[in-house]
Formats: structure tokens, sequence, C-alpha cells
């Protein structure tokens, strides 16, 4: 599944939100990307960096793990988000983080339009991570998907076939990493 371009709707925002004060020379003053897929907890952030040879470099990221498998209208909302952070830190020169004039410009946006509604936390579903661990009964072939090693565990069916089942370290089960496929 590809991921969708953010500039083009950048553009359309800053043009029908932020009166084009985002973009200088069809610049924007921000940086826009997708994240790596280790950005699960946070649907996006807007981040002001140090200054480097006098220019501050600001970014906002998106969440490709989570905004990835949602529909259109939750990047928009995201992304407007977090153009309304860049906003107040660039326009208008305040650091006030969700502070009034964050929630004004929130509330203006929401009113003028119905495609996408911006609210103050991301309530997007969080994906279960995919389990890491194939665990695997070398004598009988079992196999089961484990979040996290656990050390000492023996293939029950084993056991109980040849121990009466009492665990054996003839049946410990074997940890192969499985390498994720998001
Ligand atoms: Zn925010
Ligand atoms: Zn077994």
């Amino acid at each position: 599944m590809t991921l969708l371009p953010l500039l083009p709707i950048f553009h359309r925002l800053n043009r029908e939100h932020f009166a084009e004060t985002l973009v200088i020379a069809s610049k924007p003053l921000v940086a826009l990307r997708w994240s790596d897929g280790r950005l699960r907890k946070t649907a996006g952030f807007y981040r002001r960096g140090p200054k480097v040879l006098g220019k501050t470099k600001r970014e906002i990221v998106l969440s490709k793990p989570l905004l990835r498998l949602l529909p259109t209208n939750a990047v928009e909302s995201t992304l407007c988000h977090e153009m309304i952070h860049a906003w107040v830190d660039i326009v208008l020169g305040i650091e006030e983080g969700h502070g009034p004039n964050f929630l004004r410009r929130m509330h203006e946006i929401n009113s003028s339009q119905n495609e996408f509604t911006v609210s103050v936390r991301h309530r997007f579903p969080v994906p279960k991570e995919a389990p890491k661990w194939l665990a695997v009964c070398r004598s009988c072939g079992f196999r089961v998907h484990y979040r996290r090693r656990v050390p000492g565990i023996a293939c029950r069916r084993c056991c109980e076939e040849y121990h009466e089942g009492c665990w054996n370290s003839n049946f410990l089960l074997e940890y192969q990493l499985v390498v994720s496929e998001i």
C-alpha cells in the first residue's frame, strides 16, 4: 500500500485554512515526512530543531504505522493539527502547545468544512504489534507466536505424550525471530 503524498495536502490546507502563510515562494516553511515504522504511540508531531547556520529546522512527521491504513481524512486531520502548531510557532511566534490560539484556529477550521475534524488528541486505533517470536517444538513441529521470549517453556503436547504431563527439558521450545512484514 503506497503512502499518500503529503505535499499536495499541505498546499491545499495552507491555502484553505492558513491564508498561504506557511509557504514562501511556493516552498513550505516546514519540512514534511512520513515516519518509519516505529512511531506507534502518536499519529504525528511538529518539532522545531536547533538553529543551524542561522536557520531553524522545522518539521512535521506523520506516523506511517498508524495512518497508512486509515482513510484520507485521518491524514488530513493529523496534518492539519500539526500545521496549526507550525502556524502558532512560525506565524504568531508564540509557544503555547494546545493553548488558546491553537484552539481558536482548530475550531475555526472545524466549523468551516465537513471533510475532516481536527481534535486536540489524535484518537486513532493503535494497531497491535506483530508477534515477534515464533516458538517451535523440534519434536512434534508445534509452533506458536510470542510477543517476547519466555525462556524455559516446553511443548505441552510432547510432555503429556512422553512424560505424563511433566515439564521436560527435551521438549523446550526453540525461539526464532520473526521478521516483521509491516
Ligand atoms: Zn498537538
Ligand atoms: Zn512437541
